[in-house]
């Protein structure tokens, strides 16, 4: 094994695991932008926009989608069409909606979250929605909409399969509550299971995606479903500011990021290689993943999370703190075999210069 010493940290030579957004346009993306036909987005005037959207929608099977700055707002955008001020939002306890968007459903909408837990595979049983359901009377505001999420981002990456999907979905369907999937990785999710984008969205009645993670596009998200969701949500993206001009210039990378999703499966192999090597180290637990994320958790180690990180960081490797003992390590394009080598090399040298379990207070 290396010297640490050996091994940090020119920038060139960082390995940034922190998340798949990390990416770096490629130069084919960057002659894209450059060559994109434009025209004002707002008035539907941009060729290379409505381009990206035909295409976006095809690739999960819906009838329409928008093209929006990012996953956060296609998600805020749904919760604001299918809901009304006053609703419940039921999704489970550690989605991204709930999570990680600033109660952007409370602020942007005026709706009430209800969470649910997550049973096996990180969708809720039927039984756990139809509970969760809410059903409008004089004292109970009603449930406006189910969101799920695929892959599951916080608890690693998850690959739901398609029928914990459609199950779920039919016992909101049978309280007449729409569904919305926030498929920020649906492409990992859809290679993993070895079915297509639109198998895993069919159940549901919108779907979010980003092209800006795995797919490696600079910026961008889809929000997909059918052409009078699109209508409603295309008012309320230019509502939250998001209605932009010469979007073309970003779109035409998104494009070619469409032509990515096989390659995900690359991805998901450097994970499995990734955890696999960090679940030999001492005291760390490294369950292998689904799909790109890997959550490491490092209580056995006796190593806070926020120590992994910033030790990882000074020894040449980005990752993400998700809890107290649990850190996040995600692969994508710009990280191939070697690199994940080098990684864990130098991870290892972190984990093993921490100081004794039994020397740290409880
Ligand atoms: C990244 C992510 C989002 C948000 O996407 P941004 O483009 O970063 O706003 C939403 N949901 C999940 C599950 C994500 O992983």
């Amino acid at each position: 094994m290396p010297d640490a010493d050996d091994t940090i940290d020119t920038d060139d030579d960082f390995i940034d695991l922190r998340s798949d957004t990390v990416t770096t346009p490629l130069d084919a993306m960057r002659d894209a932008a450059r060559d994109a036909d434009v025209g004002d987005d707002v008035y539907r005037d941009d060729p290379t926009v409505t381009e990206l959207e035909a295409a976006a929608a095809e690739a999960v099977g819906t009838e329409a989608a928008l093209y929006v700055p990012s996953g956060t707002m296609a998600n805020q955008i749904a919760v604001h069409v299918h809901t009304e001020p006053g609703q419940e939002l039921l999704l489970e306890r550690e989605s991204h909606i709930y999570r990680w968007e600033l109660a952007g459903a409370a602020t942007l909408s005026g709706v009430q979250t209800r969470t649910i837990d997550a049973a096996d595979r990180c969708v809720p049983t039927p039984e756990a929605v139809t509970e969760g359901l809410v059903t409008e009377d004089l004292h109970r505001p009603g449930t406006g909409l189910l969101a799920l999420e695929n892959t599951h981002n916080y608890r690693g990456g998850v690959a739901v399969p398609v029928d914990r999907i459609e199950a779920a979905a039919a016992a909101a369907a049978d309280g007449d509550v729409p569904v919305h999937l926030d498929g920020a990785r649906v492409f990992n999710a859809a290679v993993a299971l070895g079915v297509d984008a639109s198998d895993v969205v069919e159940p549901v009645d919108s779907v979010t995606f980003c092209l800006s993670k795995g797919l490696g596009a600079p910026v961008g998200s889809i929000l997909a479903g059918d052409e009078t969701f699109i209508e409603a949500a295309r008012r309320v993206r230019k509502l939250f500011g998001g209605g932009m001009r010469q979007a073309g210039m970003i779109a035409a990378p998104g494009l070619l990021a469409l032509e990515n999703v096989d390659r995900l499966a690359e991805d998901h192999a450097n994970a499995a290689r990734l955890a696999n090597a960090l679940d030999d180290l001492s005291g760390v637990d490294a369950p292998e993943p689904d799909t790109n994320i890997v959550v490491a958790h490092t209580a056995d180690a006796g190593i806070p999370a926020s120590e992994l990180v910033s030790e990882c960081k000074e020894a040449g490797v980005g990752c993400v703190e998700f809890d107290d003992y649990t850190t996040r390590f995600t692969t994508h394009l710009d990280v191939d075999g070697d690199d994940v080598d080098a990684a864990v090399d130098r991870i290892a040298n972190v984990v093993d210069g921490a100081a004794p379990v039994d020397a740290r207070p409880d």
